[in-house]
């Protein structure tokens, strides 16, 4: 049911370390790309060496497995799906067949924004916030704690936010409001569009 098979790596950002300030800073993009994301992609192959991963994609482990090798695929995953959803230039509004399906959901994209913010406020922890859609295109906001994400409920996720300290401390420190609503200066939606076209197109 995975629309993607992806390498356990590291995927590079799509844009320079300063290209996404004031909105998230270099040291951020730093820290979060090449230390922590890199730290989980190491951890994760270390732990499927000599086991029946070791061949397996992130995602049949992230389907498969629990505990630490569950935790750091899992955010190998996470991660380079956040990074590749920012750009400098950012459409700043969803569009098409996904407006559609938000003002369904949610009423209209502000109150789509409104409630993914509240929810990433009331994530209590480390955590993810997802907007994600079902085999049929319903869109839905999913909270997950730590590591977790949709995948694991059959769903299909479409816009991830990292609500790990990690995430917004450096720029912010505490305000983890201020690092949730600088993101949304930087989402594509032209991005979050083609993901939800290729699930369509995927599951009809
Ligand atoms: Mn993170």
């Amino acid at each position: 049911m995975t629309t993607t098979f992806s390498k356990i790596e590291a995927k590079p950002l799509p844009y320079s370390y300063q290209a996404l300030e004031p909105y998230l800073s270099e040291q951020t993009l730093i820290y979060h790309h090449d230390k922590h994301l890199v730290a989980y992609v190491n951890k994760t192959l270390e732990l499927i060496q000599g086991t029946s991963f070791a061949d397996a994609t992130l995602e049949q482990i992230i389907l498969s497995a629990d505990g630490a090798l569950f935790n750091n695929a899992a955010q190998v995953w996470n991660h380079n799906f956040y990074f590749e959803q920012f750009s400098p230039q950012a459409q700043q509004k969803p569009e098409g067949e996904l407006l559609q399906a938000i003002d369904t959901a949610f009423g209209s994209y502000k109150k789509l924004r409104e409630r993914m913010t509240a929810e990433a406020l009331s994530l209590f922890g480390s955590g993810w916030v997802w907007l994600a859609s079902d085999a049929h295109g319903k869109l839905k906001i999913v909270s997950k704690p730590n590591a977790g994400n949709p995948l694991t409920d059959g769903l299909y996720p479409l816009l991830a936010i990292d609500v790990w300290e990690h995430a917004y401390y450096i720029d912010h420190r505490n305000a983890r409001v201020e690092g949730v609503n600088a993101l949304w200066n930087i989402i594509d939606w032209k991005i979050i569009g083609q993901r939800y076209e290729d699930i369509l197109s995927q599951t009809k």
